[in-house]
């Protein structure tokens, strides 16, 4: 069946949910490998875990970013090997370090991590490789570095390695400074300053790189006007900056991470009307679940409430203010004015405002765009004990999931 179908099939005992697309997930997937023949791609667990999920993009042969201990688990549990799962994360605990040790190439996040996992390696009686993330000196969009809660100053770096002791050997750098962007000079700029910077660091630390992990920043279109990332061109661009690079250093990998790019757009959440009602002129529609079942888009209105459409993201809770679509699943043209707002004893609890939608009465359903990546896992679930949503995925053979 077709995504439309799905959901009107979903929507006959349930409220809200959740669909995610694999048809969409894999010519995302297409497109990234297409983009970037000669690069690992590495799926960020943490924006969206589904089952499903994981499972189709692992068997189309992208390998884990992982966020926590629990997501290396994930990753292992599905069959990739420590190759292939980097777990990178501030403040890992001794016992996140003991459970993923084997299963995972660890990032230490800081100096003091490195000697934990060193102390760890030292106790377990075996060297172990790792690799650091690095906060480098300079900036995503061009410029000098800044103060950062994720990884260690490139500065740091010489002196803390020269110090790590016989048990520990680094063998990595990891790096992710930016998500959302969609201008590919931008992206293709910072790729070009992390091959700097990992030329920089073997020739100053003594160090031979087994993989640069270069984080994401990968973006997608979310509101109408964005003009999408012109993918193809910072493929390009990077293969060109390898191609010196391994002229040097033939066998470093190149990791590359994405969340959202995989998923964002394959999902979709789906949300009934429940009551309508016209005070002091303007007409309410009250629908299932959606500040606690889709968080983001009433946080982006009341970012716009506050700071206007024009403010700065704050990846994953604020892109923009315009980032979400609501829209009715029945066709039907634009007939009233509404305020779409959820069932929550809550004011907050606002997904649009004086949008034009077909007249829809309790029962109608609405969708929300956007919905596959940090949605469901940035939601709060537990507030006012309603059900959660379920979260549903369409097969590419068009079998429904649950
Ligand atoms: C969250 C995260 C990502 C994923 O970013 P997307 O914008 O979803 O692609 C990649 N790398 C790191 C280190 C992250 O924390």
């Amino acid at each position: 069946m077709d995504c439309k179908t799905a959901m009107l099939q979903a929507a006959r005992d349930r409220d809200c949910f959740y669909l995610y697309d694999e048809r969409r997930i894999l010519a995302q997937i297409d497109a990234l490998q297409a983009a970037f023949p000669n690069a690992a791609l590495l799926y960020s667990i943490k924006c969206n875990p589904h089952p499903h999920v994981l499972d189709c993009v692992f068997r189309h042969g992208l390998w884990a970013d992982a966020a926590s201990a629990r997501e290396a688990e994930l990753a292992h549990e599905a069959g990739l090997t420590p190759r292939q799962i980097y777990y990178s994360a501030p403040g890992k605990t001794l016992s996140d370090l003991e459970r993923t040790a084997d299963i995972a190439t660890l990032i230490a996040d800081s100096p003091a991590e490195l000697r934990r996992i060193a102390a760890l390696a030292e106790q377990r009686g075996r060297v172990m490789e790792v690799g650091v993330r690095v906060n480098p000196a300079f900036s995503f969009g061009g410029g000098d570095g800044s103060p950062s809660k994720f990884g260690i100053d490139e500065e740091q770096l010489p002196d803390l390695l020269a110090a790590s002791g016989p048990w520990i050997r680094v063998t990595g750098i990891h790096v992710h400074l930016r998500s959302q962007e969609l201008n590919a000079d931008v992206l293709s700029r910072y790729h070009l300053d992390l091959l700097s910077l990992a030329d920089r660091l073997q020739a100053q630390c003594g160090i031979r790189l087994a993989y640069i992990n270069m984080g994401s920043g990968i973006g997608i279109p979310y509101a109408a006007g964005d003009a999408p990332l012109d993918v193809p061109a910072v493929g390009h661009a990077l293969a060109t900056a390898v191609r010196t690079f391994r002229e040097r250093y033939p066998d470093t990998r190149i990791l590359l991470e994405s969340g959202r790019y995989v998923v964002g757009q394959s999902g979709v959440y789906v949300t009934r009307v429940l009551d309508r009602k016209v005070s002091h002129g303007r007409t309410y529609l009250i629908v299932k679940s959606t500040l606690n079942g889709f968080l983001c888009p009433s946080l982006a209105r009341l970012v716009e409430h506050y700071a206007g459409t024009a403010a700065a993201p704050c990846e994953p809770l604020f892109t923009k203010a315009d980032a979400f679509a609501v829209s009715a699943l029945s066709d039907g043209p634009a007939a009233e004015t509404v305020t779409v707002a959820g069932d929550l004893c809550t004011a907050a609890d606002v997904i649009a405002e004086d949008i034009r939608l077909p007249h829809l009465e309790p029962g109608d359903l609405l969708t929300i765009s956007n919905a596959g990546a940090y949605a469901a896992v940035l939601s709060p679930m537990q507030f006012s004990s309603h059900d959660r949503p379920a979260e549903l995925f369409l097969t590419g053979d068009g079998a429904l999931l649950t």
